[in-house]
Order: structure tokens, then C-alpha cells, then sequence
């Protein structure tokens, strides 16, 4: 298995989990850019959010909102974004949702 977060599913690289179902996990970046950091995927493997069905986004989003409230960021707000493809800056090519907050961030961020 090729994938990192393949693997991190399948319990063979450690994660710092944050949310966990049968079809998503949710775990702490590893290089994290704001206060709170969280990474949410799906088990199933999409490359990017152009594979995904639109309610698996959906149901990603919803957990998003979620941990958002569980890490009490959801107040003063958050940013969520899925980086996609080379210009987008996608590194791991298994679909995620970057969950950001606790610090004001700029936009367009740098
Ligand atoms: P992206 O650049 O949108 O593909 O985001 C990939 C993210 O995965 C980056 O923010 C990395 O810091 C993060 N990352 C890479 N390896 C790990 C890991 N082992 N555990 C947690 N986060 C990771």
C-alpha cells in the first residue's frame, strides 16, 4: 500500500486521532499551519475531491463543523479547504479536508 493515509487508516503509521467512524477519520497535522490543525478523510481511497462522490464531501464537511464545536473554534470561526492537483497544492494524493482555526488568517493566504 502507496498511500500514507492508507496506511495511517489501517493503523501501520500513528496518527493523532481526533474523530473516528466507520467511513471517516479525522487526526492532527503533522505540520500544523494554525492553533488547531485537523486532517478529515474518508477510509475509502479517492485521489482527490474530483473522484469523491459530492456526499462523501458533504458528510466530510459535516464532521468539519463537528470537531470545529468540539475544539471550540467554531465561535471566532475556522477555514476548511481541500487542496486539489499540482496548482492546488495537493501533496497526498488521498482526498482530505484541512480543518483550520484558533488564529485570525489572512486571505489570499500566502
Ligand atoms: P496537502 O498539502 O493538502 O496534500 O496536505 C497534506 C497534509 O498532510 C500536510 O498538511 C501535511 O503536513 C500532512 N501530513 C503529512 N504526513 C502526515 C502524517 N503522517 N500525519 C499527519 N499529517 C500529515
Amino acid at each position: 500500500m502507496n498511500c500514507l493515509f492508507c496506511r495511517i487508516i489501517a493503523g501501520e503509521i500513528p496518527s493523532n486521532k481526533v474523530y473516528e467512524d466507520e467511513s471517516f477519520l479525522a487526526f492532527r497535522d503533522i505540520d500544523p499551519q494554525a492553533p488547531t490543525h485537523i486532517l478529515i478523510i474518508p477510509k475509502t481511497h479517492y485521489d482527490s475531491v474530483l473522484e469523491a462522490p459530492g456526499e462523501v464531501v458533504g458528510r466530510m464537511s459535516g464532521i468539519a463543523a463537528k470537531i470545529a464545536a468540539d475544539e471550540g473554534i467554531d465561535n471566532k470561526g475556522f477555514r476548511i479547504v481541500i487542496n486539489t492537483g499540482e496548482d492546488g497544492g495537493q501533496s497526498v494524493k488521498h482526498l482530505h479536508m484541512h480543518l483550520l482555526g484558533g488564529r485570525s488568517m489572512e486571505w489570499p493566504p500566502g
